[in-house]
């Protein structure tokens, strides 16, 4: 278990423990240990081991029990009272953003609310602006937040569902000649409500096949054609019960998007059941169109005329840009980071750490910057004489975009870097103006190669600070800056519906894992999935651009800095 894992474990056990009136401070004993764990730099396993988990600040013997409890078992005692004792609804509304542990058990004493639906009945009937340290503003956002809360309930990142879905794909493949995934899923959306799978089987003969427990599946009553079942992260899952002969349309059909379909009728009429999808194409006189690309946007235009895009892949990547290392808040080293990307077969490797305002991650002092650009020369030397393939690391950074917009660093510092990611990490809460204005003049500035993660969006967890992304496209066109599509499953950042807006103007588009670890260079394969979304082609990402062609662009560009006026 990892010490985050654990400390989630104990800053819950502190909100029950409020919520459920006990002692304010042992509910402080445990926010104050897991913030202590949070903070270490070695798991908590191996101090346990050692017998010097006392030693740490704010854990003493009352606290080393449960956490070896909860290293052992996942949980412990006093927890498992807690929860026991309480209505298991009322850990959901714990987790209405801004509401915290202290007004939810207030919400419970005086209202009896104890489960999201009751909170948002509440909140739309005006019943919580009434109470002491409510108001109508508060009722307001907690309502917006409960129903973000249950919309995010019923949906799953691309990245969670698909082990899952593949799974269920598996065992279907033992027990039927042919099944596909089909749905949103395939559509490569980046998130779901439901698994679409297309089978060729008889249905009711299928959950007996499957020996799958009678309880979680069941045949659809109005579609004998239809099983429906959960994935194992308990997202609905539909496999949709064809003959061999129907599979193609069935499969195109399952596929979707609804808009997609609807448009294809109305131009070609409904396709007869085939056996292969590309029948569906073929007899309409259109190329096939990857599924990615069905959204009932252009598809079928671009199809017709034959002019539908070569969709990016992840061997197009030949480099990759933006990525932390244990100079700010990475797991691995600097070296340890590039020899994996060299290892992965990238030609380049950008470390982009954190800038010096961003404290809790670990920024980068002026001096600290001079020590690493001292060890990027160091390995760039090493790299070029060990008879490997060429390989380079760049020195970027991850620059904060200020409040007022400015970078975090004096216009010298970041004279020294070879790139500049500038993202926005603190301030989220922003209206569109003002995160547009804040945007651009990040943009503006001659420094900047890249836009990081434009919007701070955490998929199904929170929502990006507003912004008129047209301007920001426009801009970024003006200055001849890059944006990021921000790989981590968690981002998708910028949305993919934005990427052709960008490439049209001639945008570059940098797919970017934001790695923090040597896993998270994988990352890039989600931004890939979401880039080909938005029709990317390699020839308009900028780290599938050769080593060479790369830091051509680069020199280019500095070249172009330095004739620029400083604003
Ligand atoms: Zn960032
Ligand atoms: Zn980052």
């Amino acid at each position: 278990m990892t010490n985050k894992a654990v400390a989630r474990i104990l800053k819950e056990t502190a909100a029950l423990v409020e919520l459920t009136g006990g002692n304010p401070y042992r509910a402080r004993a445990f926010s104050n240990a897991a913030r202590t764990l949070e903070r270490l730099d070695e798991p908590v396993e191996a101090l346990l081991e050692r017998g010097e988990l006392t030693r740490l600040r704010g854990i003493g013997d009352g606290l080393a029990g449960p956490i070896r409890d909860i290293l052992t078992r996942g949980s412990f005692d006093l927890r498992d009272d807690l929860l026991g004792s309480l209505p298991p609804g009322l850990l959901d509304v714990l987790r209405v953003k801004g509401l915290g542990a202290r007004r939810a058990r207030q919400l419970w004493q005086s209202l009896g609310i104890t489960s999201l639906p009751e909170l948002e009945a509440a909140a739309e009937a005006g019943r919580l602006a009434s109470l002491d340290g409510f108001g109508e503003k508060s009722q307001a956002s907690i309502l917006a937040n409960t129903r973000l809360l249950r919309a995010y309930d019923t949906r799953r990142r691309y990245a969670d569902a698909l082990p899952h879905a593949l799974h269920v794909l598996d065992r279907l493949r033992r027990v039927v000649p042919r099944a596909e995934i089909a749905g949103a899923l395939r559509r490569k959306l980046e998130t779901v409500d439901e698994a679409v799978f297309v089978a060729v089987a008889e249905a009711a003969a299928l959950p007996g096949a499957l020996n799958l427990p009678a309880e979680t599946v069941r045949i659809d009553p109005d579609d004998p054609t239809t099983v429906h079942t959960r994935l194992a992260d308990g997202l609905p899952a539909r496999i949709r019960c064809v003959p061999a002969e129907a599979f193609g349309t069935a499969w195109w059909r399952e596929t979707g998007s609804e808009a997609h379909v609807r448009a294809y009728e109305a131009a070609h009429g409904a396709p007869p059941p085939l056996s292969e999808e590309t029948g569906v194409f073929e007899r309409a006189g259109l190329a096939p169109i990857p599924p990615e690309l069905r959204e009932g946007a252009d598809e079928l235009e671009a199809a017709a005329r034959g002019s539908l895009p070569t969709l990016i892949t992840f061997e197009d990547l030949q480099g990759t840009l933006h990525n932390h290392s244990t100079y700010s808040d990475g797991a691995h080293s600097l070296r340890a980071m590039a020899e994996a990307a060299r290892a992965m077969g990238l030609q380049y490797f950008g470390i982009c750490d954190h800038s010096q305002s961003l404290k809790i991650a670990g920024g980068l002092s002026p001096q600290s910057v001079r020590e690493q650009q001292a060890e990027i020369a160091a390995l760039n030397e090493a790299f070029a004489s060990d008879g490997g393939p060429a390989f380079r690391v760049f020195s970027g950074i991850e620059a904060d975009i200020l409040a007022d917009g400015s970078l975090d660093y004096d216009d010298d510092t970041l004279a020294r870097f070879d790139f500049v990611v500038a993202s926005v990490h603190v301030g989220l809460d922003m209206t569109e103006d003002v995160a547009t204005e804040r945007v651009l003049r990040a943009i503006r500035h001659p420094a900047t190669t890249i836009l990081g993660h434009p919007t701070g969006r955490l998929l199904l967890s929170r929502e990006g600070y507003p912004l008129d992304h047209a301007r920001v496209i426009a801009a970024c066109a003006e200055h001849g800056v890059a944006i990021e599509l921000n790989a981590n499953p968690y981002r998708l950042d910028l949305d993919w519906r934005w990427i052709r807006e960008a490439t049209r103007q001639g945008v570059l588009i940098a797919i970017n894992p934001d790695a923090h670890s040597i896993d998270g260079l994988q990352d890039m394969r989600w931004g890939v999935e979401v880039a080909r979304k938005g029709w990317l082609t390699p020839e308009q990402c900028l780290n599938a651009r050769s080593l060479e062609a790369f830091s051509a662009w680069l020199d280019a560009r500095r070249s172009a800095r330095l004739t620029a006026s400083p604003r």
